[in-house]
């Protein structure tokens, strides 16, 4: 057995995360008097939250008639109705108010001539439940809305004195004999020391874990930790199924291309310089939805047409734009172009690749964030003592398919909720519970294999191995044998972890060590997430299914349960929760207006 010294801290809240949704459940912990850690491997202010730009939803009414009522309409209907309507009603009934505490912690969010929030349009966010025309629903500071709000709310936990614990590595979480987390088992990376957190609340705020795949928006650091831990703690994870892609992301980097530069006249071209996407949409071409451009230039690539020596991309196409309509309305992209790519997007097209955005499904919670464990008899037995919150959890709002600035807005309310809920099951007065040490062990055993783990296979190698298989095999546009053939190569993938070879032995600052820890927790995220895809045979949402395209609400209104055990995937079902908080009556939204239907727009 492994023996690691290790010093012991005790809190009545552990958050493990510090970006939106990780800083708004610890500032909201810490105002109520609970003794607050949070824990986070990157600076709080280097979270993935920084890069969101476009903003954060919520039915403010400030640039015309809103009402929540709406918004929760546009959420139903943005999932293709897989949400569960509690948490959706929760979400867009809460929204105003969590964006006006943010505005009084001190987002400068930008104003309207009278001094309001500034609301701008973003896609799929309607009036008039989905009759009326669209809305200026989404709040934003410029175009630096989450850095603005990491900065505030970090700034506002220190004011409330939550103790932050940074660069420190959460291994695994501690469960007791009976089944509640008391804890989780830190490494702290500058100095290679350990550590052990008691608490009667673990809150996981860990991000999404966009970095399964090739090509990613999301940051390196989106690992899926959170996921990765809760899986190796016999918990399930939820509708893992459903990845949202954005059509242009930078090749290899994956940095977001907006899609504005299609809006500005951009286009995109296969290998024989074709305009491919005329044919499968004549008449919204390189405008047509997110999803739908994504699969055709997916099927453009299988089919042979793809760009660049692997034929693995495509390109899109600026240069015969007029030079100062590009310096006017996209510098930014201009840039990103040139360090991301060398390419001067004056004379030469900018390569490209369908990319991960956003991971729809994650670890089950109700809508105060509490963990679900569904059993046969009770599909939503909470698990006592651990909390989810933000891209990490799924509560679930986005059931199939997010809307733009909808993950801002669930991080605060969703972090805000769970603090409320720990203000009534956290006891402060109460003995915080006590180490279970054979659970240290276990944790400090499996990272002491890694540490020396000596076999063929580089992290890096396996890593990506598993981002190629993931890209081509559970990507935009899936069939029944890509599925197949992709949670196949997924297991075998999954069954070499035991033949990594680590190189760097040392504890202080060893990336070589943190990267195969990160990869240990992608792969069950991403075996959920293809074996999920394999076996839901319909098409919803981000889930395009060739062999089975349309709906299927009678079989598969239902969300996926996923249990990981090294390689081998267990799968079983959950209703949906079809019931809102309120009636009508109470001046909620009738139950009709979100009755399924189909999709269109
Ligand atoms: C480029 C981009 C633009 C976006 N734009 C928008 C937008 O305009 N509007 C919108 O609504 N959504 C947007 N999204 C989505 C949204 O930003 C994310 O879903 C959201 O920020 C996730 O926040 P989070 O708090 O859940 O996690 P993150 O912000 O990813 O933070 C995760 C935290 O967990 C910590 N952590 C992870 N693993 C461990 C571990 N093992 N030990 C310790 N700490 C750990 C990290 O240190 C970090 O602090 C965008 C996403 C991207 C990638």
């Amino acid at each position: 057995m492994a023996a690691y010294e290790y010093e012991t801290h005790d809190y009545d809240v552990v958050v493990v995360g510090a970006g939106g949704a990780g800083l708004r459940a610890t500032l909201g912990m810490a105002e109520q008097g609970l003794r607050t850690a949070c824990v986070t491997k990157v600076f709080p202010t280097r979270s993935h939250t920084v890069a969101a730009q476009g903003g954060i939803a919520a039915s403010l009414s400030n640039m015309g008639p809103d009402h929540w009522q709406w918004h929760m309409y546009d959420t139903v209907k943005g999932s293709d109705w897989l949400g569960d309507t509690d948490a959706m009603e929760y979400l867009a009934r809460e929204a105003p108010k969590a964006v006006y505490e943010l505005e009084h912690y001190g987002v400068p969010f930008s104003r309207t001539e009278e001094g309001k929030i500034y609301q701008r349009p973003f896609g799929g966010h309607t009036t008039e439940f989905g009759e009326g025309p669209p809305v200026q629903r989404t709040c934003a500071a410029a175009d630096r809305t989450g850095h603005a709000i990491l900065h505030t709310l970090y700034g506002q936990s220190l004011k409330n004195n939550a103790e932050f614990y940074i660069e420190y590595f959460a291994i695994d979480l501690i469960m007791s004999d009976d089944g509640a987390c008391t804890g989780v088992v830190c490494w702290k990376l500058d100095d290679g020391t350990m550590h052990v957190f008691n608490a009667k609340m673990v809150v996981l705020a860990t991000g999404g874990y966009g970095r399964a795949y090739f090509s990613a928006t999301s940051a390196h650091t989106c690992t899926g930790d959170g996921g990765g831990m809760v899986a190796r703690a016999g918990l399930p994870l939820q509708d893992m199924e459903f990845v949202q892609f954005h059509p242009t992301g930078i090749y290899g980097s994956g940095c977001l291309i907006t899609e504005g530069a299609r809006g500005e006249g951009g286009y995109l071209t296969n290998s024989e310089g074709e305009r491919f996407m005329e044919r499968y949409a004549p008449n919204y071409k390189d405008l047509a939805p997110r999803d739908y451009v994504s699969r055709s230039m997916t099927m453009e690539i299988r089919e042979g047409r793809g760009v660049g020596p692997n034929g693995d991309h495509i390109h899109l196409n600026l240069s015969h734009l007029p030079a100062e309509a590009l310096n006017l309305r996209l510098p930014g992209i201009s840039e990103s172009a040139k360090i991301f790519a060398g390419v001067d997007v004056t004379k030469e097209p900018i390569p490209v690749l369908p990319t991960v955005h956003y991971n729809m499904g994650g670890i089950p919670t109700n809508y105060w964030g509490e963990v679900l464990n569904p059993q046969k008899d009770d599909p939503h037995a909470v698990v006592p003592g651990l909390m989810a919150v933000g891209e990490a959890g799924c509560a679930s709002v986005h059931g199939a398919n997010r809307l733009g600035s909808n993950s801002l807005i669930d991080l605060v309310v969703f972090g805000r909720a769970a603090a409320i809920r720990a203000g009534k099951v956290v006891d402060p007065e109460t003995a915080v519970p006590d180490t279970n040490t054979a659970q240290v062990d276990k944790a400090f055993d499996r990272f002491d294999t890694l540490r020396h783990a000596d076999g063929d296979t580089p992290t890096a190698d396996l890593r990506l191995e598993m981002q190629k298989t993931m890209q081509e095999d559970a990507a935009v546009f899936r069939t029944s044998k890509t599925l197949a053939d992709g949670v196949n190569k997924m297991q075998a993938i999954a069954a070499k972890v035991g033949d990594l070879k680590v190189t760097d032995r040392s504890l202080i600052w060893n990336s070589d060590l943190m990267e195969t820890l990160e990869l240990t927790n992608l792969m069950p995220n991403a075996l959920a997430t293809i074996a999920g895809a394999e076996a839901r045979k319909e098409s919803r949402g981000a889930h395009a299914h060739e062999d089975f395209t349309t709906r299927d609400d009678e079989n598969w209104r239902v969300h996926t349960i996923a249990r990981v055990a090294d390689a081998t995937i267990d799968l079983s079902y959950r209703p949906i929760i079809e019931d809102p908080l309120t009636s009508e009556t109470d001046g909620g939204i009738s139950i009709k207006k979100i009755a399924p239907k189909e999709r269109t727009f």
